[in-house]
């Protein structure tokens, strides 16, 4: 498969790399890693993100980033998508086109003319470092650093459940490589936005605990987040915080847009929270999971999915 993959990019000579809406650290890493290898073999390659003004600023520092845009060339050749576990998550419409789809979620959808899908992977950078050990292709230093950046945004600097030797021993090759791990921690987690810092100040000073503490729950009305100046982009992930409290076993963050009500999950190694999130037609992985829920309000939307919580999840009575 890895092979195929390769003979196929290797074959095109304009390549569109598609990372997901709401982009985070692995599926930016991903494009910028294959960007790299691409540009230097001689290609004509585009960066795409549906969802530019979203972009995480903490990744600036990775070469090719401010390359990232949001309208597709008119002609290409073959698309590869990364992190990408269905094709709506890419913002772009369907077409008659070739794609490579290169991800690591086990609900991917398999939407490519190509899977590389690997769900035992705790980063897509890790199917992208595969690819190119499997076809002897040389890493420049600019792609390293953004394949190091993959594997620690998506593990949590080798923290969260899935975290393997594979993931380590990758890291350390990447070291090998010339990346500097104490220059990637410091830029991106020594960057953090004001408004973010305010968001996580509300969050835990506003959260509340239910099924005897077990469940931590935070909403951020639209009026809160204007009130600290953050977006949607300016709260990922910072419910892990919420499920570092002891006892806490799944922690729920709800955020209202106006458009929809974006619901984060994320449960420690006994709880499967993509049980609800499959409901809601969303996606992610057990201890992570994500979906949006449009035309309802917020509060009925964390009653519903605290009363799912307690059925499907906690088993409580
Ligand atoms: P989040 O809570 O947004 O950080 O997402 C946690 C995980 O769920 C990530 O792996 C996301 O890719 C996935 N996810 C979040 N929202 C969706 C969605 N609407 N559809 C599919 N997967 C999602
Ligand atoms: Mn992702
Ligand atoms: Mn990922």
């Amino acid at each position: 498969m890895y092979k195929e993959a390769w003979r196929k990019i290797k074959e095109a000579d304009r390549i569109v790399l598609l990372s997901h809406i709401y982009p985070d650290g692995d599926t930016i890493g991903s494009i910028l890693a294959l960007f790299w290898v691409l540009k230097n073999s001689g290609k004509r390659v585009t960066l795409f993100n549906a969802t530019k003004s979203e972009l995480p600023l903490e990744f600036k520092f990775l070469d090719g980033f401010s390359k990232i845009q949001d309208k597709l060339p008119n002609n290409f050749d073959l698309l590869i998508s990364c992190d990408c576990s269905s094709f709506d998550r890419l913002g772009i419409e369907g077409g008659d086109f070739e794609l490579v789809n290169i991800d690591h979620h086990k609900s991917n959808q398999k939407f490519g003319s190509i899977n590389l899908v690997e769900p035992n992977f705790s980063s897509t950078g890790l199917v992208i470092y595969r690819l190119f050990e499997e076809n002897r292709v040389k890493i420049p230093k600019n792609s390293a650093y953004a394949l190091y950046t993959s594997i620690v945004d998506d593990t949590g600097f080798f923290s969260y459940g899935g975290v393997d030797s594979f993931a380590f021993k990758t890291a350390s090759k990447l070291i090998d490589l010339g990346v500097s791990p104490e220059y990637i921690a410091r830029k991106i987690r020594g960057n953090e936005p004001l408004c973010r810092v305010r968001l996580r100040a509300y969050m835990l000073s506003s959260f509340d605990l239910r099924f005897d503490a077990s469940v931590a729950v935070i909403s951020f009305s639209k009026e809160v987040l204007k009130s600290v100046g953050a977006t949607r982009k300016d709260s990922k992930n910072i419910i892990h915080e919420l499920l570092n409290i002891a006892n806490v076993k799944i922690a729920v963050m709800l955020l209202e847009t106006d458009e929809y009500i974006k619901v984060s999950l994320r449960s420690d190694e006994n709880y499967d929270v993509s049980k609800i999130s499959e409901l809601y037609g969303g996606g992610g992985h057990k201890r992570a999971a994500g979906f949006e829920v449009a035309s309802k309000e917020m509060k009925d939307v964390e009653t519903e999915i605290l009363n799912l919580l307690s059925t499907k999840v906690l088993n409580v009575e």
